[in-house]
């Protein structure tokens, strides 16, 4: 009789064993399949692809102001609540980013105000068409064009440069006066080609709305900011029914994005260069909110000068330069720069405020963050994801046309959920369930080896010593 408990008990463990090693394996299973996932390229190419830019839309707008073209838009696909951008969180830097999937000191966009100490030139958003400035990377439209696609760039920064001697197949430069009626016209046109020419693949767009507004009145002053929001949820509208009357909605993928925030800044937050250095001593390539020196002779010195100048005010030198900014490793990174606390403006001197909002400070603030949304065939709908980073959009644009990037330092692994037809889980959900079934057996096994195992023995033992005894339960 013993026996054979005992072999019935080894059984129920080995069985509980093989349950727990299963179930782990199994698990396992579905956290790699979330991050390997699968490749699904169509056989007839995949769809074409919009990139639309809507410069500097903060990231809380979202939920500050009703959008409902916005949101009838992300329900259809995707939201990523908050993207992290790149240092410094200004429209240049970010924009090449979001077509490249560089950080600023990789693609060498690094300020809307630059020095190239080699060639002895200066960049400046008014004057920017010099290829020198973007040679350093290669932005989508360019790289799409070897995957034999036809491309379009609609004043995008860079749009009408000639980077590694070529352009996008359709651009227009910069032109403030043409409406976004206007762009979005040309760009569905461009979309949807002709009957000699086939349309673009690739399109990206931009709208310099909602970022004039946020820096002319600043992102608190809701009665502005409200009328422009809804401006842009109307021309997010516009793009919807130009894109549905072109026969293009449903077969084309479509990401609306944005290059940064902004955030409120007031004549009581200024800091003042002159009260703590001699303009004489520095070359200032660019101001506020991250201000970049050329000392003029002893950086040593300067820098002291600089360290405890303000409060508010972080000064380094390049070496010093944090890690996690991505923003050392330029030769158009200056000296010295000094970094602004969030809202506070840097001036030579005065009591004059530049704008009443601004952007351009650390990007781990939540006010320089913009959002995502895509909607199309290839993603999922009615999916919201927290964050993403902004070099991620680029290695997801390659996944989306089916080609080949540059390198970048981007991955596709935080934004694969986003895609339809992926074996999608949630890896925190799946880690907690496997940790979940983990502690059930576990119990399971405790209870099993610590209370029934000694309860049978001790059966076995009481029914041998006394045979008589009835029911010794009952006592
Ligand atoms: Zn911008």
């Amino acid at each position: 009789m013993y026996i054979i408990i005992n072999l019935l008990l080894q059984i129920k463990i080995s069985l509980l064993s093989w349950i727990s090693s299963s179930m782990v394996a199994l698990s396992f299973y579905f956290v790699f399949s979330v991050l390997s996932g699968t490749d699904e390229a169509g056989s007839t190419g995949p769809p074409p692809l919009l990139l639309v830019s809507f410069d500097g839309f903060r990231a809380d707008y979202l939920k500050r102001f009703p959008m409902p073209n916005l949101k009838n838009l992300y329900t259809q696909g995707v939201l990523v609540e908050q993207m992290t951008n790149v240092f410094i969180t200004k429209t240049f830097p970010n924009h090449y980013s979001l077509v490249t999937g560089l950080y600023a000191e990789s693609h060498g966009i690094i300020a809307s105000n630059m020095y190239d100490p080699d060639t002895k030139k200066h960049f400046r958003v008014s004057n920017n068409t010099d290829p020198l400035w973007w040679n350093e990377a290669e932005p989508l439209w360019i790289t799409a064009l070897d995957a034999e696609y036809k491309t379009a760039a609609m004043m995008w920064p860079g749009s009408d440069v000639l980077i590694h001697n070529r352009t996008a197949t359709h651009y227009l430069p910069y032109n403030s006066n043409m409406t976004f009626r206007e762009r979005m016209g040309n760009v569905t046109k461009w979309l949807t080609g002709d009957g000699n020419e086939e349309g673009v693949k690739f399109a990206a767009l931009y709208w310099e709305q909602p970022d004039s507004s946020g820096h002319k009145y600043g992102p608190e002053n809701t009665t502005m900011m409200g009328q422009t929001l809804k401006q842009v949820d109307d021309d997010i509208g516009l793009l919807m029914s130009q894109l549905k009357v072109a026969g293009l909605w449903g077969q084309i993928n479509v990401i609306i994005t944005s290059d940064h925030g902004m955030t409120q800044c007031s004549p009581d937050r200024l800091i003042r260069l002159d009260k703590c250095l001699d303009p004489d001593n520095y070359t200032l390539v660019d101001v506020t909110p991250v201000a970049a020196l050329i000392p003029k002779q002893d950086k040593t010195a300067v820098f002291n000068l600089l360290k405890d100048c303000h409060l508010h005010m972080t000064a380094y030198l390049k070496e010093d330069i944090p890690e996690r900014l991505h923003y050392r490793n330029n030769r158009r990174v200056q000296p010295i720069i000094l970094i602004a606390d969030e809202g506070w403006t840097i001036v030579q001197n005065g009591n004059v405020l530049p704008r009443l909002g601004d952007h351009g400070y650390d990007n781990s603030l939540p006010s320089m963050h913009p959002f995502l949304v895509a909607v199309g065939p290839s993603f999922r709908q009615g999916q919201r994801i927290s964050s993403i980073e902004s070099v991620d959009v680029y290695p997801l644009m390659c996944h989306l046309l089916a080609m080949n990037g540059k390198p970048n330092n981007g991955t596709l692994s935080r934004t694969r959920c986003m895609l339809a037809g992926e074996k999608c889980w949630d890896v925190p959900l799946v880690i907690g369930l496997v940790v979940g079934v983990l502690l059930l057996l576990t119990t399971v096994t405790c209870e099993f080896l610590g209370w029934r195992r000694p309860r049978s023995i001790q059966d076995f033992q009481r029914l041998n010593e006394d045979e008589d005894d009835d029911d010794p339960l009952l006592e």
